[in-house]
């Protein structure tokens, strides 16, 4: 279980561990919360009080700070599981879904014609139909693409990047995901 850490303007920082958002909290840093509760730290007893300190951790949290991250200088790193949630586990050749273990990643513009290695020059392809294009791009092995590859935004990438998050992380990011997005087919 990760919490969603934003800036205090509300944009995506990171995938926070509990022990790590703990932190922020002790630290005073947590400047508002949105989601629910997920967890509960005890900390010591007060000699004075008798009271047990907790700390209460939400699923979002905004944290003040200097963000480190330039949403409009990101551009989302580029792996196979992230590609393939992309695609949704479809096949862009002869469009059956697989299991992860069965798909590749394609270049749609083969290496050896100079294609290079970033997200709108791959899709997912199973590994009969990468085998069968080859060293050939879709018109040269008259393979047509059924989907094209796209660039996933900054909220986009926060979904892909995280395979267990929580209903509402999940309508967080989703409520500013393009139209466009193949996450809300
Ligand atoms: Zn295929």
């Amino acid at each position: 279980m990760k919490v969603l850490k934003l800036s205090a303007q509300g944009l995506p920082q990171s995938w926070i561990s509990l022990e790590q958002a703990v932190i922020h909290y002790a630290a005073g840093e947590v400047r508002w919360e949105s989601g629910r509760r997920i967890a509960v730290f005890r900390g010591g007893t007060n000699a004075q009080t008798g009271e047990q300190s907790q700390i209460a951790i939400n699923s979002i949290i905004g944290t003040r700070g200097v963000p480190n991250i330039n949403p409009f200088q990101l551009r989302p790193g580029l792996t196979n599981a992230k590609l393939f949630q992309r695609d949704r586990n479809v096949c862009a050749y002869c469009g059956n879904h697989f299991h992860e273990e069965a798909l590749t990643r394609e270049h749609i513009i083969p290496f050896a014609q100079k294609g290079v290695d970033t997200w709108m020059n791959v899709v997912t392809a199973c590994r009969p139909c990468n085998h069968r294009k080859s060293h050939r791009t879709p018109e040269q092995a008259r393979m047509p693409l059924l989907y094209a590859p796209y660039v996933p935004s900054l909220w986009e990438d926060f979904i892909l990047r995280n395979r267990r998050i929580l209903a509402d992380q999940m309508e967080f990011l989703m409520a500013h995901v393009p139209k466009s997005s193949r996450l809300l087919a």
